[in-house]
């Protein structure tokens, strides 16, 4: 059995129930399977495979918090800090019914490979609980954010774990925990990133990986002789992400003709009128639906289906698994040519090796969404200068590092004699600085 064949069973074997790590850990070892054999001895006696797929720690508690009429709930609170050769730990928190041990596993994993792209100092990690933002009052978000960092406040600072939003963790959340840090603590410190731009928080964070996302597409797609203008471009999903992608592929030409949520999609044929949608979403926390109620022509459709819809480029934003081989397929039949990952793993394994294998274009999430933890990393910067740069300034360098991490993937995969497999050259480039740190450090 190879070492990483070894690797992966011990993988399923030691962390029974966890389907999203397991999946996330295949897709990764698959892929490094050329760089781990070329240095198999010195990677097996030095233990560094079986180090790299363990967390060095993971945190879980509980977090106890009251309602607007009184009742007591009480949800689990995690951070899985996964990985800190290169960095202090760096990775959002998520709140979302869904959200698991196994879950968080997958994202800290694929996290450490991501900020690796980055070329900034940052470790991986991930965080965050199963309590549902959604429909809750402000004042219960922070009785349950404030009970959430009670805990949390022991094992993240500025230069050991800075943890940043996810789904269902915004400006709002991320205030309402920077505040609860400080008040514990007394430190006025970058602990956290995504922040509020009046308390330290990094002009263009918050359109970080919607623009990092298009500015990695136009990068694919220039270095294939192809161009973003003119297109027509899905975008699922409808928060963070999926908005500024969908802001960002307009502005540069692109007609984005749907968006979606977790109940359904909706269809404009003229175009999203992204002012709309960003009422919506931004201020009224409201529905995709709504769009359709507001906008003559819109169509709205209940459930799954927004892959089915003829695009020339795809832009899952959403979440894990929500592309799967069938939708593939169907894109492909529709004329899509190419496949740019806003959300984290939003394409099973079936449909990345469907997309690889049959021409598509692909770029998967941890290079074409490193843009927001890139920002993040400048927001820290940011923070220790006790500066603040211009819009432009931290637009410009964003586009610098997604260009840079385009760079690296397509060099490794070349060097690796898999030319334009991106799904491989992110993952080796991101490995062999982790790597080589790793083995630098001794055994830790
Ligand atoms: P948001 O909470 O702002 O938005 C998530 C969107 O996805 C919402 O429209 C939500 O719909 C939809 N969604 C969530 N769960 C499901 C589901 N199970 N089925 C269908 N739709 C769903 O999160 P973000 O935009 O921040 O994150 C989206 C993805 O991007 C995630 O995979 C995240 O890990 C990844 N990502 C985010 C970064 C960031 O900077 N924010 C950085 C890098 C990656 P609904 O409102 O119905 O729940």
């Amino acid at each position: 059995m190879s070492y990483v064949e070894e690797i992966y069973e011990r993988v399923t074997l030691q962390n029974p129930g966890e389907p999203e790590f397991h999946q996330a850990a295949k897709e990764v070892l698959d892929s490094l399977k050329l760089v781990i054999d070329a240095n198999e001895e010195k990677y097996r006696s030095a233990g560094l495979l079986e180090r790299f797929v363990e967390p060095e720690r993971i945190i879980s508690f509980r977090v106890p918090w009251m309602d607007d009429q009184g009742k007591v709930h009480v949800n689990k609170g995690y951070r899985v800090q996964f990985n800190s050769s290169i960095g202090p730990y760096k990775g959002g928190l998520r709140f979302h019914p869904s959200v698991n041990q196994s879950v968080l596993k997958f994202l800290g994993f694929e996290q450490v490979l991501k900020n690796s792209l980055t070329g900034l100092p940052m470790g991986g990690g991930k965080g965050g609980s199963n309590f549902d933002p959604k429909g809750k009052s402000d004042a219960e978000v922070m009785r349950f954010c404030q009970s959430f960092m009670t805990e949390l406040y022991r094992h993240v600072g500025a230069n050991v774990d800075v943890p940043a939003g996810d789904i269902g963790v915004g400006g709002r959340e991320v205030g309402y925990l920077f505040g609860q840090y400080k008040r514990i603590t007394g430190l006025y410190e970058g602990v956290l990133t995504g922040k509020g731009l009046t308390f330290g928080g990094s002009l263009a964070r918050t359109e970080a990986t919607g623009y990092g996302l298009v500015y990695m597409l136009e990068e694919m797609l220039k270095h294939h002789g192809k161009e973003l203008e003119g297109k027509t471009v899905l975008v699922s999903g409808s928060g963070n992400v999926a908005i500024y992608a969908a802001q960002k592929a307009q502005s540069l030409g692109a007609k984005v003709v749907a968006m979606s949520d977790s109940n359904g999609y909706v269809y404009d044929k003229d175009g999203i009128k992204l002012d709309i949608m960003k009422e919506i979403k931004e201020v009224r926390r409201g529905r995709v639906k709504d769009y359709a109620d507001q906008v003559p022509g819109a169509v709205y459709t209940e459930g799954k289906g927004i892959w089915t819809i003829p695009c020339d480029i795809a832009l899952p934003c959403a979440t894990q698994n929500e592309l799967n081989l069938e939708d593939a397929k169907t894109l492909k039949s529709n004329g899509c040519f190419a496949v740019a990952e806003g959300a984290n793993m939003p394409s099973t394994r079936e449909a990345t090796d469907f997309f690889v294998e049959n021409g598509i274009l692909f770029m998967p999430g941890k290079a074409a969404n490193a843009g927001g933890v890139a920002v993040s990393g400048l927001e820290q910067s940011q923070n220790s200068l006790r500066l603040s740069w211009t819009f432009e300034e931290v637009d410009g360098r964003l586009k610098g590092i997604m260009a840079d991490i385009y760079a690296k993937a397509a060099d490794a995969a070349e060097r690796y004699g898999v030319k334009g497999n991106y799904v491989a050259g992110a993952n080796i480039a991101g490995f062999e600085k982790v790597a080589t740190a790793m083995m630098s450090q001794g055994i830790v």
